[in-house]
């Protein structure tokens, strides 16, 4: 953990990340991207267009509005569903022992016997306790309204009475730290009061004029004739305006999967790539732009014949999990986890995360999902559109995997296409290269331990530092010419004329990850060479400076 901290100082440093509106003291969880940190994600985002778009000729891309009425994420399930567990309670220092585990006697079994008031809501309980993520639960401690997050919930062992461990996070105090907790026996439920649903979107309304306004105006007008309760009135009132800042960026393909098809005349097996920002109103944010409330996706809906559902979620899961790796120092920190069956989202018949061993352990950084024809059925449901698919010619796969029952018995094939979403996180994958890249070196004894970012060439900011050997102007015109041509290839490159020495000015560089720098020297003034150092050997390579393009050109092919 001690390196993630000297990780997160140098983006902070070197500009990759700002904390979001600083000067104001900041917004939690929310992170302003610097000059390196830009190109860096703009880079990861070019490479994974590069190869799921422009590599390809059965996917087109689209951008779609961010702002999404209410019957779209209603169709689709977001509404109702897009939830996660939280309990308001009052938590008195009586109830909640940091100090003093409870005495509790164990049934025969060495379970902690809790006794619920109904058979549902024992089920609730112990679905909650299997989950990863428990409920969180919102508590009022000496006054001070404080948000406690189930950590994790330890089962009980025998000899041992189970216990909740909280994790407290107080915005105000700006300060973290973990109570391990024992829940009273004589307490009915293992989370105190009942569970809620808690929705992740947020909420906005596409109104000149405050709907609350409205409400309180058609309240007034009306009492004493119909009496509405407030209530009615609110939703009334308020649900043509809703709308919503997206929780992801699929849906927006899925309302236009009709007029792609029409204006590109294309037919399934055929993919829409779409990146930008979702939001989800995350109760739990953590370590930085892990788990922010805004964030970005790259995701692919992959639209499928149903027989060929289970070939492209196989095949897929392959393609993400290559591209993850070819980036990648350290293969071994990356892994492949599919979901078990109660832990799919609502529209998912079939996920596999790829995930990054984090310093504080295995994250999640994509998902790919079979989503099968849900959301499509949804929609057509909900407004009537066109979905199917009319196909005189069905595609069949050579290894089509036991979805043989599936295969049109005659032509054309009609059919609403399933869908293999690979949906990555921009902001976590940046993230999980930086980890991956970070290292130290020891330069000898007495002196300090420098940073070396080994980024991948295609991620890493900047591509090529030019720097005069020393700040004789003598050098400066083919400093120059060399920039010059690099920049024309659309590589971000920097002259590097300060008048610090050479070899502080290559650790600078070595630091963000700048995989090349260039020295024009003495031997440049009379030979026209230049010479390459590479930032992960230190070895250096001298070429004729016109050779500088073809050189990085190649090594960024590789
Ligand atoms: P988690 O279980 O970590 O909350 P999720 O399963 O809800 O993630 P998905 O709905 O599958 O995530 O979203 C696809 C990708 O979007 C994730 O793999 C992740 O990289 C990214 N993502 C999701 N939520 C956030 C967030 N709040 N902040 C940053 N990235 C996110």
């Amino acid at each position: 953990m001690a390196q993630i901290r000297t990780l997160l100082d140098l983006c902070r440093r070197r500009g990759f990340l700002y904390q979001s509106a600083e000067i104001y003291g900041g917004l939690r969880g929310a992170y302003d991207y610097g000059p390196l940190g830009v190109e860096m994600k703009k880079n990861i985002l070019n490479s994974w267009w590069q190869r799921n778009v422009y590599s390809r000729d059965d996917v087109v891309g689209i951008d779609t509005s961010i702002l999404t009425p209410h019957p779209v994420l209603k169709a689709s399930g977001h509404v109702d569903e897009f939830t996660d567990l939280l309990v308001d309670c009052t938590l008195t220092k009586e109830r909640f022992r940091p100090d003093k585990a409870p005495q509790v006697t164990l049934d025969k079994n060495g379970h902690l016997p809790i006794t619920a008031p109904d058979k549902e809501t024992a089920q609730q309980w112990k679905k909650s306790i299997g989950e990863q993520f428990a409920p969180n639960v919102l508590v009022t401690v000496e006054g001070k309204r404080l948000l406690l997050h189930v950590d994790h919930v330890v089962e009980p062992v025998k000899g041992h009475a189970g216990k909740i461990v909280f994790k407290m996070n107080n915005e105000q105090a700006a300060f973290e730290l973990n109570y391990h907790g024992y829940v009273e026996p004589n307490t009915n439920s293992p989370f105190l009061t009942d569970s809620r649903p808690f929705n992740l979107m947020f909420k906005t309304f596409l109104d000149p004029i405050d709907p609350i306004d409205r409400v309180i105006q058609t309240t007034m007008n009306q009492a004493g004739e119909s009496k509405p309760t407030v209530r009615e009135e609110v939703d009334k009132v308020l649900k043509p305006s809703t709308v919503y800042l997206r929780p992801e960026t699929a849906q927006g393909v899925f309302v236009n999967f009709e007029q792609v098809v029409r204006t590109m005349k294309t037919k399934p097996p055929f993919g829409i790539a779409q990146v930008g920002k979702s939001f989800r109103n995350e109760i739990r944010l953590e370590h930085g732009i892990f788990r922010t409330p805004e964030f970005e996706q790259l995701e692919l809906e992959y639209f499928v014949a149903p027989w060929e559902a289970k070939h492209f979620y196989k095949y897929w899961r392959e393609q993400r999990y290559k591209w993850w790796l070819e980036h990648a120092t350290h293969p071994e920190n990356f892994r492949q986890r599919d979901h078990e069956s109660d832990e799919m989202a609502h529209y998912a018949t079939g996920c596999t995360d790829v995930e990054y061993l984090y310093p504080w352990g295995w994250g999640e950084v994509e998902g790919v999902a079979h989503r099968g024809n849900y959301d499509l059925t949804q929609h057509i449901k909900n407004t009537g559109a066109n979905f199917e698919i009319v196909d005189e010619k069905p595609s069949i796969s050579p290894d089509v995997e036991g979805e043989i029952d599936l295969i049109p018995k005659e032509t054309p094939a009609r059919y609403i296409p399933h869908v293999v979403e690979s949906s990555c996180g921009l902001n976590r994958a940046m993230l999980a290269y930086l980890c991956d890249a970070f290292h130290q070196v020891e330069e000898g004894k007495g002196k300090p331990v420098r940073n070396v970012l080994k980024l991948h060439p295609r991620l890493a900011p900047i591509k090529c530092a030019v720097m005069p050997l020393t700040g004789k102007e003598e050098f400066i015109p083919l400093t120059k010419k060399v920039a010059k041509s690099l920049r024309r290839m659309g590589w971000y490159t920097v002259v590097e004329s300060q008048k610090l020495k050479i070899g502080k000015r290559y650790y600078r560089h070595d630091e963000i990850g700048t995989p090349w720098c260039v020295t024009v020297d003495y031997q440049s003034l009379e030979d026209d060479t230049v010479t390459i150092r590479d930032r992960d050997t230190g070895l250096q390579e001298r070429v004729h400076w016109k050779q500088v393009q073809t050189f990085i050109g190649d090594k960024l092919m590789e």
